[in-house]
């Protein structure tokens, strides 16, 4: 966990970890799509943590409760600083635009610095610079964020602040139109220079038909283009209301002590507006293949990958959200994971393999497998290599001992990451604004120790046994470098 610096507006879109309760620690890859994270990007096991692995809840001294206005309050002692994480999530994300809208929620979360009628021109920011505190936040498909880090002895100042930006933002054109460029150069930057991220938006877009998700959360470019002050007031004054937040403090505090100072500040913010059940359109099965092909000379690693969508932490049930993350670390997560040892350790051609199971969404998730060739192989191959290891779990199964090794590897994993302050108020702020609940993060380990071989190789049969939707990214081949850019939609 890389602790936040000055504010980065990075955009935490789809997650690449390998198992959701840790999404929140990797967000700040996300516009690297899987296949360039390489093996080497996951975690190992801290083997002081794997010690603590009896530990059956994680945070057990965590509290939990409802202000009368709606606002939900999560509290994390962690006496080891004199320091606390405060954080407020928003259960609204590119998801809940509307149509023709995309890339609003992210423009207001740029918006949320300019000022309010007490603190101005972006006094907020300046104050916890002034204070050495840090500060970020993050827009995905279903939350949004913002957090501070500072000295405890200022965490009443942060909450005064952040309710007030809750109720009294203020646009004018003077600031909406230049953080309207701003924006366009992100996306300019992130998406339109980025040959990965170009073929992540299109596949993206071609796995989810129907969905929201289907949309890039910085939005499209002509999207962008006619974003205004009305529509991100409008998007603030239905979705910004304290029955539609969370606010997540972790760090050197009790709560009476967090209670009592949130119902003197978020406590008095009015309830504005009632965000209603968050219904999105459905995805429909769709038959056949969908590939896309893209070549750029700018690409330095060929790579393929293969996604499905399956369900998420939050709607999957009977398991299978927890089935489906052992599948994913069995067969993908990690250099002791099958993919890892065939084909970058057994027949060397790959210089990375692996699998993830992306489960923190409020709707379906997705499963994905990517490999990159060593030099002289080819993507074929790679897609051979992926295709053995499926039909292998397929038939065969995974062992006892594969699931018993792979269950305390990831608890240890998530033990650990415990130990990050911030990485803990960020598990908790996700699932709280995705559809979990507290005792589903905290009864995490429980159930993940009830998983059985028979159940992961029955996920996979169930959700990974149809055609995926296949990205590749190559460099364009010598003769026909004119036709290389363009990403190509079939299927
Ligand atoms: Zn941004």
């Amino acid at each position: 966990m890389q602790p936040a610096s000055s504010r980065t507006r990075f955009l935490p879109g789809p997650r690449r970890t390998r198992y959701g309760l840790l999404a929140a620690l990797v967000c700040s890859t996300l516009l690297v799509p899987a296949p360039l994270m390489a093996a080497g990007a996951a975690p190992t096991a801290n083997p002081a943590a794997a010690a603590e692995v009896e530990a059956d809840v994680f945070a057990p001294n965590l509290s939990h409760f409802t202000l009368t206005n709606g606002m939900e309050v999560v509290v994390i002692p962690d006496h080891r600083a004199p320091v606390v994480t405060h954080m407020v999530w928003y259960k609204v994300g590119s998801a809940d635009e509307p149509e023709g809208q995309s890339g609003v929620a992210h423009f207001l979360e740029h918006l949320m610095f300019k000022g309010t009628t007490a603190h101005p021109d972006g006094e907020f920011s300046k104050t916890v610079a002034e204070l050495g505190g840090e500060e970020n936040a993050f827009t995905t498909t279903d939350y949004t964020a913002y957090f501070q880090r500072v000295a405890k002895e200022h965490l009443p100042l942060m909450m005064a602040f952040e309710a007030d930006r809750m109720e009294n933002l203020i646009l004018t054109d003077e600031v909406v139109k230049p953080e309207r460029d701003v924006v366009l150069e992100e996306r300019r930057m992130r998406v339109d220079s980025e040959p990965s991220s170009r073929l992540r938006e299109a596949l993206t877009s071609i796995l989810f038909v129907n969905h929201p998700y289907g949309s890039p959360v910085i939005g499209w470019q002509s999207e962008i283009e006619a974003l205004n002050e009305d529509s991100a007031i409008a998007f603030y004054d239905r979705f910004y209301t304290p029955n539609n937040a969370v606010l997540v403090i972790a760090g050197d505090v009790e709560a009476d002590e967090v209670k009592a100072l949130a119902e003197e500040t978020y406590g008095k913010v009015a309830r504005r507006a009632e965000p209603g059940a968050r219904v999105r359109p459905a995805e429909p099965p769709l038959a056949g293949e969908r590939r896309i092909s893209m070549a750029d000379p700018r690409v330095t690693q060929e790579t393929v990958s293969y996604s499905y969508l399956v369900p998420s932490d939050a709607t999957g049930t009977d398991g299978e959200p927890e089935a489906l993350e052992l599948l994913a670390y069995i067969l993908g997560g990690g250099p002791t994971s099958r993919l890892h040892k065939a084909g970058v350790l057994e027949q060397r051609i790959a210089t990375a393999a692996g699998a993830y199971y992306q489960s923190g969404s409020l709707d379906m998730g997705q499963f994905g497998f990517y490999a990159a060739p060593t030099p002289g192989h080819d993507l074929d191959e790679m897609e051979k290599l992926i295709r053995a290891e499926l039909a292998r779990v397929l038939k065969d199964g995974v062992s006892e001992e594969e699931v018993a090794k792979a269950t305390k590897s990831m608890i240890a994993e998530a033990v650990f990451a415990q130990d990050s302050q911030q990485a803990l108020a960020r598990i908790f702020g996700s699932a709280l604004t995705t559809g979990k609940t507290v005792e589903d993060v905290q009864t995490w380990p429980q159930r993940m120790k009830k998983v059985t071989p028979e159940q992961v190789q029955a996920v996979a049969r169930k959700y990974l046994s149809g055609d995926p939707v296949v990205g590749l990214l190559t460099r364009p081949k010598p003769e026909d470098t004119a036709a290389a850019t363009a990403p190509e939609k079939q299927g």
